[in-house]
């Protein structure tokens, strides 16, 4: 294995990765153009999981508001039970946006994050975006980099 320096294609970060020695320069050229270092890395993979998981509960709301023949007490306990697993994701999507900004000791969260989801979740992605916007400003100091 030979050493290349490299820099992390998300945050830009210089890294140093190994190689095969007889990987081909396009390849190798390649290879290093897509590299993350291990904090990008595990932060997209915990975006990638509570988003993943709020799209399903999303789809399962609106499959459940679709159905008109479920009783209204079923329909309240399912909505009940999504409910806890909304306030479980959205946590995490929280505390994702907060290592995201180095501010992993503070998370912008409370339960009305779960509400607004449940009431609306053919609107996920706007809510997203909503919560990212503002919720930037609140944790982006002058020392993140
Ligand atoms: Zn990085």
């Amino acid at each position: 294995m030979t050493d290349h320096e490299t820099t992390c294609k998300i945050c830009k970060k210089p890294i140093s990765v190994q190689a095969d020695p007889d990987c081909e320069a396009h390849w190798l050229k390649v290879f290093l153009s897509m590299v993350t270092c291990d904090r990008c890395f595990d932060l997209r993979e915990m975006r990638l999981c509570a988003t993943g998981k709020l799209q399903a509960l999303a789809q399962y709301l609106m499959a459940i508001a679709a159905i008109k023949t479920i009783k209204p007490e079923d329909r309240q306990a399912k909505r009940k039970k999504i409910r806890e697993h909304l306030i479980y994701w959205t946590r995490q999507y929280a505390e994702w946006f907060s290592k995201f900004h180095h501010s992993p000791r503070y998370v912008v969260w409370n339960e009305e994050f779960a509400d607004i989801i449940l009431d609306a979740p053919h609107k996920l992605d706007e809510v997203l975006r909503q919560y990212r916007q503002r919720t930037r400003p609140m944790l982006q100091q002058p020392e993140a980099a």
